[in-house]
């Protein structure tokens, strides 16, 4: 999911989509219920329920708004602070939906989609044998979603490790999910390098590793995921693929002309648009 980081403001034809599919329980009017796969955090619990309510012209401003192309995890910040009228009973304002998981985030996205132009979406794919390219008319409500159960953190036995500057190896990691304030915080790098920028953003999320001090590991951050070997960052990949709650986006396919089996991510990059 961490394409959405990449989502550009797509350029909006218009606003009114066609009918929104059933997705969500619709209250009177414009507004949904959606389950959070993660929830958030409050004083009195984990809260999943939350409200949406379709887009709107105010919606498209802040789509096409420039200070926020530049960021795309403030753009969706924007988005979904505009469009979700509650979590757990209580009102949503910017800081709780940064506080939010980047999988509840992204999920909020998707539903948001999905209410306000429906929940077909064209997608385009690739074969990675002959280039022939196949579009798919998927359908946003029947993506599967996984529910957080437990721990939300993510576990990796490293193969190569890490050695500090004693000369000592670590291969216990443990990482959080990232959230809101991370993806904003790790946006421009993420433009510029998506290699460094996915650095920085587990670096951000570093619960433990070996026994190398807190404060070291704040101070180093992305220099720690740098240093790690290819094999040990495939393991993380891998490890969180299985781990991370939220929408399954894999979608495993079979290319028509040559026959090629192969799995690929929905593309998400442009689906807040109407075209
Ligand atoms: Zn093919």
């Amino acid at each position: 999911m961490t394409d959405l980081l990449n989502l550009t403001p797509p350029a909006l034809a218009g606003i009114d989509g066609p009918a929104p599919a059933a997705g969500g329980r619709a209250r009177p009017g414009r507004t949904f219920e959606v389950r959070l796969p993660v929830g958030l955090a409050g004083d009195d619990g984990v809260h999943r329920d939350a409200v949406i309510r379709k887009m709107t012209g105010r919606e498209e401003a802040i789509l096409a708004d420039r200070k926020f192309q530049r960021n795309g995890g403030k753009l969706v910040t924007e988005l979904l602070a505009a469009c979700t009228e509650s979590i757990g009973g209580q009102p949503a304002d910017r800081a709780a939906i940064r506080a939010m998981t980047s999988v509840d985030r992204n999920y909020l996205l998707i539903r948001l989609r999905a209410v306000t132009f429906g929940s077909e979406l064209e997608a385009r794919y690739t074969c990675p044998a002959c280039g022939h390219v196949e579009l798919v008319t998927e359908d946003l409500d029947e993506l599967p979603v996984r529910q957080a159960d437990g721990s939300m953190d993510c576990e990796v036995d490293l193969l190569d490790g890490y050695v500090d500057r004693d000369g000592e190896l670590h291969t216990d990691l443990r990482l959080r999910l990232p959230d809101g304030s991370d993806e904003e915080a790790v946006a421009s790098q993420m433009r510029d390098n998506a290699s460094t920028g996915k650095n920085a953003l587990l670096g951000r999320c570093i619960v433990s590793l070996g026994t190398v001090p807190r404060s070291r590991i704040e101070a180093m951050g992305s220099r720690i995921l740098a240093d790690l070997t290819l094999g040990d960052r495939r393991l993380i990949d891998r490890a969180l693929a299985e781990a991370a709650p939220g929408v399954d986006l894999t979608r495993n396919l079979e290319c028509p002309d040559c026959g090629h089996g192969y799995s690929a991510n929905l593309d998400l990059s442009n689906f807040l648009s109407l075209a």
